[in-house]
């Protein structure tokens, strides 16, 4: 287990909730955000908030250099050949919308098709939908096994010649499958689509490398990685990005604009349009800084352990249900369970009278739901602050819950 107590680091993981020790159990959602990356965003209010690539002042120019160095630290994270490369947006659901709107409106013709897999959140759902209806364009699923794994048998059955699209999520918020993305890239560029990777729950949480993947496309959000809420990261190669239509039209993304035409700015400010999340991006930028510091092999092998803990000792309930991969090497820190007899809107009720935040519901992936014939699941997620003591939480309040509603069994 892990050296040294990140939660140390998190003000808000020594609260109290009920009376009980906070016990977070929810970084899936949502991340905690350690006291570094709350100083950085009052550092940058207090000594040089203004409206970056604006001004000639000395502000501006301090506002700029602060945003232009959390692109750079975006883009040795993932190792992108070039800060032009990382595009910041809103958070991980506008990214998919802007890669919706612009390549997928430019590129996908009638006959195209477009692959997702039927685990994908709806944020990697719905704009494609929408592509798929205004070009008359087939979108079609690829299944996961009974244990949420998608096979390369299955990854073959889908992606043909016709695709041009594949949308994939690296791991499953729903499920914490592990997808072998690689595979799936190498055979999509084989029949010459264009692979986009959700890494919302990937990228916070392992090593990920954009060229050692030779993914096209990475998308993901900065409050899932200890940044604030309202920054996120579309990356993609240069080429498809400069050959790309802009999404949000206006100030700062513009070269010249005439009374009826309009030029636009050269990469990454041409998607980029308006005034931006200045402050988040800051915050991002120092929440890379940190998990940098500590190693994201350090990140990952703590949460392996965890999760690693959490299933054997799930395991030895015979009540629960743990969805989602057998083999503990396609597993993330995501654990998506269900007690039986107990609906998981009332699991969660009860864990939060005992301080312990978990996740009920469908988890933003209704047809993954419906395909696997429930409602919805209960989800513990771990990050590098939780500790074997939470998971002893986790396992005593499993117990409780399941015991409580014994009467009506
Ligand atoms: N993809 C996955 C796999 C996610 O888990 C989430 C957030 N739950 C999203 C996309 C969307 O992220 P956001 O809500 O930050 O846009």
């Amino acid at each position: 287990m892990q050296t040294r107590d990140f939660s140390k680091d998190f003000k808000t993981l020594s609260g109290e909730v009920n009376g009980n020790r906070l016990v977070y159990l929810d970084s899936a959602a949502t991340t905690q955000k350690p006291d570094v990356v709350i100083e950085a965003i009052k550092h940058y209010y207090e000594n040089i908030n203004a409206n970056p690539h604006r001004g000639a002042y000395h502000l501006s120019i301090e506002a700029t250099k602060a945003y232009d160095a959390a692109r750079e630290k975006v883009k040795s994270f993932i190792n992108a050949k070039t800060s032009k490369e990382v595009i910041f947006t809103k958070n991980a659901t506008e990214a998919f919308n802007l890669l919706a709107a612009s390549y997928g409106m430019d590129n996908i013709e009638s006959s195209d098709e477009i692959v997702i897999s039927i685990a994908e959140h709806h944020s990697n759902l719905i704009p494609w939908q929408r592509v798929a209806k205004a070009k008359g364009a087939t979108l079609k699923y690829m299944y996961t096994n009974e244990f949420g794994e998608l096979t390369l048998e299955e990854v073959k059955s889908k992606i043909t010649e016709k695709t041009k699209i594949v949308s994939i999520t690296h791991v499953s918020n729903a499920l914490g499958t592990i997808n072998n993305i690689s595979e799936i890239i190498e055979y999509a560029h084989s029949k010459g689509a264009i692979v986009i990777v959700d890494g919302a729950q990937s990228v916070p949480h392992m090593k990920v490398d954009v060229q050692k993947l030779d993914a096209d496309f990475l998308v993901f959000s900065g409050h899932k990685l200890l940044a604030p809420m309202g920054i996120g990261v579309l990356y993609g190669k240069q080429e498809l990005l400069e050959a790309m239509s802009p999404f949000m039209l206006g100030g700062d993304m513009v070269e010249y604009v005439y009374e009826q035409e309009a030029t636009f700015d050269e990469l990454p400010f041409k998607f980029e349009g308006g005034t931006q999340n200045v402050e988040a991006a800051i915050g991002l930028g120092c929440a890379i800084d940190y998990l940098e510091e500590i190693g994201m092999d350090t990140v990952s092998k703590i949460e392996q352990e965890l999760m690693e803990y959490a299933i054997s000792e799930m395991r030895k309930l015979p009540f629960v249900t743990i969805y989602g991969p057998s083999k503990i090497e396609n597993r993330s820190g995501v654990i998506s369970f269900g007690i039986e007899g107990v609906h998981p809107h009332d699991v969660a009720s009860i864990f939060d009278t005992h301080g312990v935040a978990i996740r009920a519901g469908n988890h933003c992936a209704q047809p993954l739901m419906r395909y696997m014939g429930i409602n919805a699941t209960c989800r513990a997620s771990f990050y590098l602050y939780n500790k074997k003591e939470d998971i002893d939480k986790l396992i005593e309040v499993i117990k409780v819950a399941y015991n409580m509603f014994s009467k009506w069994r």
